[in-house]
């Protein structure tokens, strides 16, 4: 990969569960996992089951570092990272880093809690990468070395998720999820985050049709999308956290409703591969 190549690519984009209706789906089963290349550094968004085929991609490469952003500990955005090969592997170095928390839990106290009895076998003293724990709070804004800039934005959900803006060589990448909007009334703060932004994944679990039935969950719609990329003048728009019970015929009739409404968007697809700033294919 060469030095200023910003590369995403998408591991999981289901939500709530690693589950799809049908046997097998072309959006995929696997809960949220995305893979950020900034040039030669590995960032990785989210641990949910998507990050197990991630993770042997990394491995069978030549051992390097990443660094993983959490957005929240709701079990569908971590459940992979146990399952993480990298963690499991001599001459890796990672960097788990979470802010959803801040104030209450450390992220190396949110990953012992998760990984222990009675609901876990081993807990993360099992990892022999050389590993670090990082916290931050909502709000800032991560320098993370080799020109990559990271920042950080509170969102609405229940327990608190953080959202994502990663700048590199003048280019910008945001994922929002999981986040609950108010109809009619755009957030502002949302908004001023993804101002002019090249490429933004937002929680779509639902359509405006359905979303007063689920008033209290935490998730967003794929219109309300759509709206905040038009007025926040932002470019490419990805539809993403798809819930398990959605069939392909349902998500593809919205993907092409979603293509006709915007033309520079799509629902989020497994294995999908997004190039900030330039036109989606
Ligand atoms: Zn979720
Ligand atoms: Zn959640």
């Amino acid at each position: 990969m060469a030095d200023e190549d910003f590369v995403v690519r998408i591991w999981g984009a289901r939500g709530s569960l690693p589950a799809c209706s049908g046997s097998a789906s072309s959006f995929g089963c696997a809960t949220p996992c995305l893979e950020v290349r900034c040039g030669k550094r590995i960032f990785v968004l989210d641990a949910g089951s998507g990050c197990f085929p991630l993770g042997q991609q990394l491995v069978a490469g030549e051992s390097s570092e990443f660094d993983l952003f959490l957005t929240h500990c709701h079990y569908d955005h971590i459940e992979g990272l146990p399952f993480f090969r990298p963690l499991h592997s001599r001459g890796w170095t990672g960097r788990i880093w979470s802010g959803h928390l801040a104030g209450r839990m450390t992220t190396e106290e949110m990953v012992a809690n998760y990984m222990r009895a009675p609901f876990f076998p081993v807990g993360p003293g099992c990892f022999i990468a050389d590993l670090k724990f990082n916290d931050f709070i909502a709000g800032e804004v991560i320098d993370a070395g080799d020109g990559v800039t990271i920042r950080t934005l509170g969102l609405n959900h229940p327990g608190g998720a953080v959202g994502y803006r990663i700048e590199f060589r003048g280019r910008s990448f945001c994922l929002i999820t999981d986040t609950e909007h108010v109809p009619g009334s755009p957030d502002k703060a949302i908004l001023s985050f993804i101002a002019g932004a090249d490429t933004v994944v937002y929680d779509s679990a639902y359509g405006d049709e359905e979303f007063a039935a689920y008033a209290g969950y935490g998730h967003s719609t794929w219109q309300e999308g759509a709206r905040l990329c038009d007025a926040a003048g932002a470019d490419q728009f990805i539809a993403f956290h798809h819930q398990p019970e959605k069939t392909d015929v349902k998500l593809e009739a919205v993907d092409a409703a979603l293509r006709r409404m915007r033309p520079n968007s799509r629902l989020a697809r497994e294995a999908m591969v997004i190039l900030p700033g330039k036109k989606l294919v």
